[in-house]
């Protein structure tokens, strides 16, 4: 498939959130987390009405593994997963993000350590850390998979791809340091599981974190 441009608006607000805004880079991993923690529910409420899904709550973890010499930190989940179109209709736009809204709705304690850290801004926070992006996913009930890879701001493109199993797979790129940013602090074991505990609280999940590749 040939290169998707990101809609102007999008441009706009991610260059935003890369370049300025964003002071707590590391809310990317709860944003991260989240996804795939509200994967595993969808799938999971899925599974009570659907025999196929063959899957019981307690089937379902979220995997954090990094790899220090190919600078990346994968997140994996074994939720519902997204077919070709989800991924262009739900990573191709950006502040499309629903939760914000949802737990507004739901009444839910929206006081974080500042301001701009209470909007689930979603996915796209990863781009604060990362240059390139890798979504592997294949959607529950689908025969194959599809991966979504970016740079960032300039546009995505999106191929069939080979996955065995139902869930997604994102790999993100941490960038090279530079004077102002240690990007690699991202990549220690210790800085890791220090953000899981400190985004984690309210998952229902097991996260399994397999950490350490020198
Ligand atoms: P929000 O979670 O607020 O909707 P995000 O930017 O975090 O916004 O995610 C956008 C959408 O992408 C989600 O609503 C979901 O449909 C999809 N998505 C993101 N991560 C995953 C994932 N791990 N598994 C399945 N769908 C996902
Ligand atoms: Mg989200």
């Amino acid at each position: 498939m040939a290169k998707q441009e990101f809609k102007a608006e999008s441009k706009r607000l991610l260059d935003m959130m890369i370049n300025s805004i964003y002071t707590h880079k590391e809310i990317f991993l709860r944003e991260l987390i989240s996804n795939a923690s509200d994967a595993c529910d969808k799938r999971s409420y899925l599974a009570l009405t659907d025999d196929s899904v063959g899957m019981s709550r307690q089937d379902f973890a979220i995997s954090l593994s990094v790899d220090k010499v190919a600078r990346t930190i994968t997140v994996a989940d074994n939720g519902i997963g997204m077919s070709q179109e989800d991924l262009e209709n739900n990573l191709g736009v950006i502040a499309a993000s629903g939760s914000y809204k949802f737990k507004q709705e739901v009444g839910a304690d929206t006081k974080d350590t500042d301001v701009i850290g209470q909007f689930g801004v979603g996915f796209y926070s990863a781009f604060m850390i990362a240059d390139h992006i890798t979504v592997s996913s294949r959607k529950q009930g689908a025969d194959n998979g599809y991966s979504w890879e970016s740079d960032g701001a300039e546009g995505y493109s999106i191929e069939v791809c080979d996955k065995e199993t139902v869930g997604t797979t994102i790999t993100i790129h941490v960038k090279d340091d530079t004077e102002d940013e240690h990007y690699s602090d991202f990549l220690e074991d210790y800085k890791l599981q220090q953000l899981v505990r400190k985004y984690s609280d309210y998952i229902r999940f097991p996260i399994q974190m397999d950490v350490t590749k020198q």
